[in-house]
């Protein structure tokens, strides 16, 4: 097999953590019940390892381990807090506010509840990837129900003000969503510090399994109601029926366990790379960093590059690197990104973008043969554009 590129594209996917797998390995075979087995130890035996994930869970946001929902991951999770929400309180009221720069996990179910009559509004950002905040004190309405508000982008990495949204929401009575499929195990996220009321979460963006996620659901304070959107058995509370995915869950929660552990730390090293790799690229003219430069997960690095063509770019780095340019789930499509654009950005700089999404398994030699390939390639793209 051939070399393959450096993988920088963490913001899609991570791989999962020897320390995760080995957690995981014995759930498949030796400890294989069905954790709504109450009459044998199979059961038992699921059930404690799906308690104790329940229990990191909850610890890791400051919640009680009755409020996490499992759920195949973050898109589900969004799924079933927002339309779970609006069926709830469609009679309280049909309005909810959403930003324009959050996952299609968090729009595409707004946009589906517009079908059904719902209202809902759209919060542009301002040019650093974040929202002002008197914009949205002036979107609430009486009618307003929730608010749907991403911890920290995927694209761009910019971490919204939360702890500002979480007591504007709090002070009209409306509940606040967080998508923070990027955020846990990387930020610090309390619940109640922040009066978050549901919380999307999953495993995979940090080196965690796929198909594992989980939602948080405030209990009190208020108690947040919520229909379900999966009918069955009536597991996790009757929220969210299906038997729950054991080995999953245990990995989920040796990841989360670890990200904590780690994340201090970890951090710190993920802010040194990003800044040598942007060092190195910022000597180039016409490199734009796109979002907040601080307010920022500590591995993403965005840049939009001048005079070359979007998918030319791509098309240099791939051989030596693994990025995206864009989300994953959109990058099927050719249009620019809706991040990227809802930045004011040109449709050339939207297009002409790179996600650096460095993570725990890169190293400082990586991010060196990255940040020289990727010079080369822009310069050898420019130079060719000025001869045609
Ligand atoms: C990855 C991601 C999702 C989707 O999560 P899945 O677990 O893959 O369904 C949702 N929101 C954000 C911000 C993400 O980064």
């Amino acid at each position: 097999m051939s070399i393959r590129p450096i993988y920088l594209d963490c913001h899609a996917t991570t791989p999962v953590d020897e320390r995760v797998l080995a957690a995981m390995l014995p759930y498949f075979t030796e400890h294989f019940g069905n954790p709504s087995s109450i009459s044998h130890i199979y059961g038992w035996e699921a059930e404690a390892a799906v308690k104790q994930t329940r229990g990191i869970l909850a610890a890791a946001i400051n919640a009680t381990p009755e409020e996490i929902v499992f759920t195949s991951g973050a898109t589900e999770a969004n799924n079933l807090a927002i339309k779970g929400v609006a069926e709830a309180y469609f009679k309280k009221g049909q309005h909810i506010i959403t930003v324009a720069t959050e996952h299609s996990a968090v729009i595409d179910p707004c946009n589906y509840l517009k079908t059904l009559g719902f209202d809902i509004t759209i919060l542009p950002v301002q040019q650093n990837g974040l929202i002002d905040l008197t914009e949205l004190a002036k979107s609430f309405r009486p009618e307003t129900i929730l608010v749907s508000i991403m911890a920290a982008n995927n694209e761009i990495g910019v971490l919204q003000p939360l702890a500002e949204i979480g007591e504007m929401c709090r002070d009209r009575q409306v509940l606040f969503h967080t998508d923070a499929a990027q955020a846990i195990g990387k930020i610090i996220l309390d619940v109640q510090a922040i009066k978050i009321d549901l919380m999307s979460l999953t495993a995979h963006k940090v080196y965690g399994p796929k198909g594992i996620g989980a939602l948080y659901v405030r209990r009190r304070n208020p108690r947040v109601q919520l229909a379900p959107q999966q009918h069955g058995g009536g597991h996790e509370r009757g929220m969210r029926s299906g038997t729950l995915y054991t080995p999953q869950i245990v990995g989920f929660g040796k990841a989360v366990e670890i990200a904590l552990a780690e994340q201090a730390t970890e951090n710190q090293r993920l802010t040194e790379l990003r800044g040598r790799l942007w060092n190195v690229l910022s000597q180039l003219e016409g490199i734009h960093f796109n979002g907040h430069p601080q307010q920022r997960l500590a591995g993403n690095l965005n840049i939009s590059v001048e005079g070359v063509d979007g998918a030319a770019l791509l098309l240099g780095l791939q051989p030596v690197m693994a990025v995206s340019s864009g989300s994953a789930c959109s990058s099927a499509i050719t249009a620019p990104s809706h991040v990227l654009t809802a930045l004011g950005h040109s449709e050339q700089l939207a297009y002409a973008s790179v996600r650096f999404g460095i993570g725990r398994f890169n190293t400082q030699e990586e991010i060196d043969i990255v940040a020289k390939h990727a010079i080369a390639t822009i310069q050898s793209l420019r130079k060719q554009a000025t001869l045609v």
